[in-house]
């Protein structure tokens, strides 16, 4: 199998919505990444930011991952938090990662969450 084929079982929710295969309700997109409303929202604001290029999740991140599509995220997250009018209240951006944390999709995606009070992590 070439390498940039994924078998059935890696094929992500994220993967068909980056093909176009399934809908989503997009709010950004550039070369590097897309920013979708997520289907289940945990507060008013509630978005995935998802970069094009697959990266499991933040364990799988490596020496050989580019540490620009990263810090692009974060950059575009600020940015949609801005455009969505919650940058002066605040908001909570997320990675989950593994078992423990409740990833349920395992392809990175950083989750921006707003536009309420949210509850403390301490
Ligand atoms: P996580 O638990 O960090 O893996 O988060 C996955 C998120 O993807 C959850 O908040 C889901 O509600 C969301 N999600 C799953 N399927 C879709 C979809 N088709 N469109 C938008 N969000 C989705």
């Amino acid at each position: 199998m070439p390498k940039e084929m994924k078998s059935m079982s890696e094929i992500t929710v994220f993967h068909k919505i980056l093909a176009g295969e399934i809908p989503a309700d997009k709010v950004y997109e550039d070369e590097r990444c897309i920013v979708i409303r997520d289907i289940q929202p945990q507060a008013p604001v509630h978005l995935l930011c998802i970069p094009k290029e697959f990266i499991r999740d933040v364990s799988s991140i490596s020496q050989e991952t580019d540490p620009a599509l990263l810090g692009h995220l974060l950059f575009v997250a600020s940015q949609v938090a801005r455009n969505e009018g919650i940058e002066s209240s605040g908001y909570r951006l997320i990675f989950n990662c593994g078992e423990d944390s409740g990833q349920e999709v395992p392809y990175l995606h950083l989750h921006i969450i707003g536009g309420k009070k949210l509850p403390s992590l301490g």
